[in-house]
C-alpha cells in the first residue's frame, strides 16, 4: 500500500529530499531512496510498504533486548522490507536487504495501524515493537501505528540503527517511549566499510532521542577483530556515561551471518572483557546476549549489588522481577533506571 512520505520537503532543484533519515537522499521522479521503500512517484515521495508488514510476531519484551522497560511483558513486533544500513552481517536480511536484492520488488502482507493495535491488545501485549529492520524507512506506518497505539494506553518502542534525523526524533517523541539503538562501532571506517553508513548521525541522533525524554538501550554487536579493541569498547563506554551511565549496554555475541560467514563467532571471553570494560568505565547496567549466560544477563542493584531482575533460560522464557512497580529494590530502597509500569 502505497501513501504519502510526508516527511520530506520539494526543494528548488525540483528533487524531493527525504527528512526521514542521515542517509539525506535527493530524489527524483521515479528514482528509490537507499532503503528502497521511499521513492518519488508523480511528484510525491510515496512510501511502499505503507501497512504492509514482512514480519509480525508476538516476542518477550527482553528479546528487543530492553531489560528496563516493562520486565516480562510482550511485545507486538512489526517490521517490513527495506533497510537504509546494508551492514554485512545483518541478521534480518532476508527482509531488510530483500527489495535491494530483488530489484525492489516489496513483500509482506496488510496489517494496517488499526489492526496491528487490535493484535497487540488481543494477544496481551504492553507495547508495539517497530523492528526487525530500520523502522525509520517506513516512518509514517511506524508514527500513525505509535500515535493510535498510545491514545489506546499502548507504549511503543523503535529498534533501531540510529540514523533518525532530528525532525524524525521530534516527531516519535511524544508516542514512542523506548529506543534500543545499535552503536554498532565506534569507527566511522567500520559504518563506512561494513553498513553503508557514518557513525556521528547515530551519536547524534543517540543523544537527541536521550534529550527528548525517551528510555534509551544500547546494542553493540561485537565481532572479533572488527569492533572488538579495548580502546573502541572503551570509546563507547565513554560515550555512553558521558550521557548517563543509567543507560543499558547489550553487548552480543556475533554469529556467522550474511556477507560474514567467514569471520568467527564472538567468545565467551571477549563478552566479558568487553564487560569489565564497560564496568571500568562506570556503567550501571551491563549486559552480555546471544548466549546463555544468567549471571550477565541479569539485572544487579548499583546501591547493594543484590540480583534484582533474574533472567534464565533462551532470553526471555525465564524473568523474576523483585523490583516493585517504581522499580525500587527490595533490600536497600534504591530506584533503578528504567520504565518499570
Ligand atoms: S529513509 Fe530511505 S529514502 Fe529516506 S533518507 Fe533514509 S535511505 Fe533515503
Amino acid at each position: 500500500m502505497k501513501q504519502a512520505a510526508w516527511l520530506s520537503k520539494k526543494l528548488s532543484s525540483g528533487k524531493i529530499l527525504c527528512q526521514a533519515c542521515a542517509q539525506a537522499c535527493s530524489l527524483e521522479e521515479g528514482e528509490y531512496g537507499i532503503c528502497s521503500v521511499r521513492r518519488v512517484e508523480g511528484g510525491e515521495l510515496k512510501l511502499l510498504v505503507y501497512g504492509f508488514a514482512a514480519a509480525v510476531n508476538v516476542d518477550p519484551i527482553e528479546k528487543k533486548p530492553m531489560f528496563h522497560f516493562l520486565p516480562k511483558s510482550k511485545a507486538f513486533s512489526v517490521g517490513t522490507v527495506g533497510c537504509s544500513f546494508s551492514c554485512k552481517f545483518c541478521q534480518n536480511y532476508d527482509i531488510s536487504q530483500y527489495p535491494q536484492e530483488h530489484n525492489h520488488e516489496i513483500k509482506g502482507q496488510h496489517y494496517p495501524p488499526k489492526h496491528i493495535v487490535d493484535l497487540a491488545f488481543y494477544h496481551g501485549c504492553d507495547s508495539i515493537a517497530y523492528t526487525y529492520n530500520e523502522p525509520v524507512v517506513f516512518f509514517e506506518y511506524t508514527y500513525d501505528t505509535a500515535k493510535f497505539a498510545h491514545e489506546q494506553g499502548l507504549k511503543n518502542i523503535y529498534v533501531t540503527s540510529g540514523y533518525e534525523t532530528k525532525k524524525a526524533i521530534d516527531l516519535l517523541a511524544p508516542y514512542v517511549n523506548g529506543m534500543n539503538i545499535d552503536i554498532k562501532s565506534f569507527s566511522d571506517t567500520f559504518y563506512k566499510e561494513i553498513c553503508g553508513a557514518r557513525l556521528k548521525p547515530v551519536l547524534e541522533a543517540v543523544k537527541h532521542a536521550y534529550e527528548k525524554g525517551i528510555w534509551i538501550e544500547i546494542t553493540t554487536l561485537l565481532i572479533e577483530g572488527k569492533n572488538d579493541s579495548d580502546e573502541e569498547i572503551r570509546g563507547i563506554a565513554k560515550f555512553i556515561t558521558s550521557l548517563d551511565s543509567a543507560i543499558p549496554w547489550h553487548l552480543s555475541a556475533f554469529h556467522p551471518m550474511y556477507k560474514m560467514l567467514d569471520a568467527p563467532r564472538t567468545t565467551i571471553s571477549t563478552l566479558h572483557r568487553a564487560y569489565k570494560i564497560a564496568k571500568e568505565e562506570g556503567l550501571k547496567y551491563v549486559y552480555v546476549g546471544n548466549i546463555d549466560d544468567n549471571d550477565y544477563e541479569s539485572t544487579y542493584c548499583p546501591s547493594c549489588k543484590e540480583r534484582v531482575i533474574d533472567r534464565s533460560g533462551n532470553i526471555g522464557q525465564f524473568v523474576m522481577n523483585h523490583l516493585d512497580n517504581n522499580g525500587i529494590c527490595p533490600h536497600c530502597g534504591y530506584q533503578l533506571e528504567g520504565v518499570w509500569h
